[in-house]
């Protein structure tokens, strides 16, 4: 059974895009991070994954979050084979402020570690930057977070990776695309 899997700090709309990519909604219970489940969805062949969401929560104290990273990467190690693609989530309208909060601490961002983990794993990571009906100059935003991530820009040069959304809008279609080439990838692997 091949799986996508979903992960993304909270708030940053991963379960608007679950729903939006599967037709499920993810159900509430689970969200403010109660459980710690991924929950899964099975379409035809291939299992939609959504991971709870990490980093900082209000009412969640620092060793829940230790709990839902220590989770996360363990489920992403343990399920590696299986992995046709780790799609991370952002917030492309709060990407940079929050990475540069963190930045300024003396601290590695926690989605520049966690994009780092999934392309260590080799798990064709796609960053779906969401949020993007929010951003006026976009070009320049993406050019940023590339960077950020180890990519240079300017961003189009990594249209294999990046895809610019608005799960709310349902403007997914760069993220379908890219979802789609990797399993046709993966299929015709040997
Ligand atoms: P999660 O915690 O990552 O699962 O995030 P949610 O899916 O619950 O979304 C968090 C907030 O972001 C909600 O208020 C959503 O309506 C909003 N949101 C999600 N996707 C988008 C988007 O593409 N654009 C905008 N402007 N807001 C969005």
């Amino acid at each position: 059974m091949c799986e996508i899997v979903l992960v993304g700090r909270s708030n940053v709309g991963k379960s608007t895009l679950f729903r939006a990519l599967t037709g499920e909604r993810v159900p509430i219970g689970r969200r403010p991070g109660v459980t710690f489940r991924p929950y899964s969805v099975r379409i035809g062949n291939l299992t939609y994954v959504d991971m709870p969401g990490y980093g900082f929560m209000k009412y969640r104290s620092w060793r829940d979050q230790e709990r839902v990273k220590d989770l996360i990467v363990r489920y992403l190690e343990d399920h590696a084979d299986r992995i046709i693609t780790a799609v991370q989530v952002t917030d492309a309208a709060s990407f940079l402020e929050i990475a540069e909060r963190w930045e300024s601490r003396g601290e590695v961002p926690v989605e520049i570690e966690m994009w780092e983990f999934l392309c260590d794993l080799k798990l064709n990571p796609i960053l779906a930057a969401n949020k993007i009906d929010r951003i006026a100059n976009r070009e320049q935003v993406l050019d940023w977070i590339a960077e950020r991530l180890g990519m240079e820009p300017p961003w189009r040069r990594w249209e294999d990776r990046i895809a610019p959304i608005s799960a709310k809008r349902g403007e997914i279609e760069p993220l379908r695309n890219l979802i789609k080439s990797r399993i046709e990838m993966a299929s015709s692997s040997p």
